[in-house]
């Protein structure tokens, strides 16, 4: 496959509505989402407000990483938006405007599959520009205690993903994707939130999760689940497509091989502003380095 066709800049032909509740504010919020110029981003901007105060999706607009990743501006914020930067990153949409009346990015089913729908027979505008990738070149890495993420060289993007909890139902999940467009619609996208019945005191008083429900979310009690889960490891597979949303705020494809443990949206958070300070002065010379450096090793 032509690589050129996978990472030209993209954006929408036409405007998509879509509304849904919040999972954490338990509020109502409606979409729009929009067709945006060449290099425009991704932009996400309240209605009252318009293009006056927009909030452009980077590392540096993140100011909160609790539960979800929040990105504010010194105006408004909103919150919740991994799953569709997730879903933005792997179909290559790098233009777009997201208007919303509310604070918060529906859950929907608590996956990706209504975005995949909602999106279902609309047109793409593919730009002639390229995203150019990050090729990583180097192992890098970052850890806290006993989470960690390791990103290698790799001639594809691939996510190795451990999750341990304590938990007897969840215990030890593993999983590990190449993630083409394909396998993300098939073993990612539908996976959904989980939240365990014991934190749900703590998450109310703290007004999280107020929007949470069994049709929304995969709920886990001590011993059992308490609606049906999708896969047998759906829970990992989830945190693999929180990863693909936190990463997506580089805003570039990056080319490598990930390998997570117990990660989450703060230490994802430091680790795309590590590869971001050490990438940034890597353009171009970037690919070519890294083809060179392939063939060396064929
Ligand atoms: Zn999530």
């Amino acid at each position: 496959m032509n690589n050129q066709n996978i990472y030209n800049r993209k954006t929408i032909e036409d405007v998509i509505c879509s509304e849904g509740i919040g999972i954490h504010s338990g509020k109502i919020t409606k979409l729009r989402l929009l067709p945006a110029d060449l290099n425009t981003g991704i932009v996400f901007i309240q209605k009252k407000f318009g293009m006056k105060s927009p909030i452009k999706v980077s590392p540096d607009s993140v100011v909160d990483t609790n539960y979800a990743i929040t990105l504010s501006n010194d105006k408004w914020r909103i919150s919740t938006v991994e799953h569709l930067l997730s879903f933005f990153y792997i179909f290559g949409i790098t233009d777009i405007i997201v208007e919303a009346d509310g604070n918060e990015i529906p859950i929907y089913d608590g996956s990706i599959n209504p975005i995949i729908n909602i999106f279902n027979e609309k047109k793409f505008y593919t730009y002639e520009e390229i995203n150019n990738p990050i090729y990583i070149l180097n192992p890098i890495w970052i850890f806290n205690e006993d989470k960690y993420i390791i990103v290698l060289p790799s001639d594809e993007l691939k996510v190795s993903y451990t999750i341990n909890y304590d938990n007897p139902v969840i215990k030890t999940q593993y999983a590990q994707f190449v993630l083409s467009k394909d396998i993300f619609i098939k073993e990612i996208a539908p996976a959904r939130t989980f939240g365990f019945i014991k934190d749900i005191g703590y998450l109310h008083k703290n007004s999280l999760g107020l929007g949470g429900s069994l049709q929304n979310t995969l709920l886990i009690s001590d011993d059992s689940y308490l609606n049906d889960p999708r896969f047998q490891d759906e829970c990992v597979r989830h945190k693999i497509l929180d990863f693909i949303g936190d990463i997506s705020l580089l805003g570039r494809p990056i080319i490598g091989h990930f390998i997570v443990c117990k990660s989450g949206h703060s230490l994802n958070l430091g680790f795309i502003k590590k590869i971001k300070e050490i990438y940034s002065s890597i353009e171009i010379g970037n690919k070519i380095e890294f083809i060179k450096k392939a063939s060396n090793t064929i």
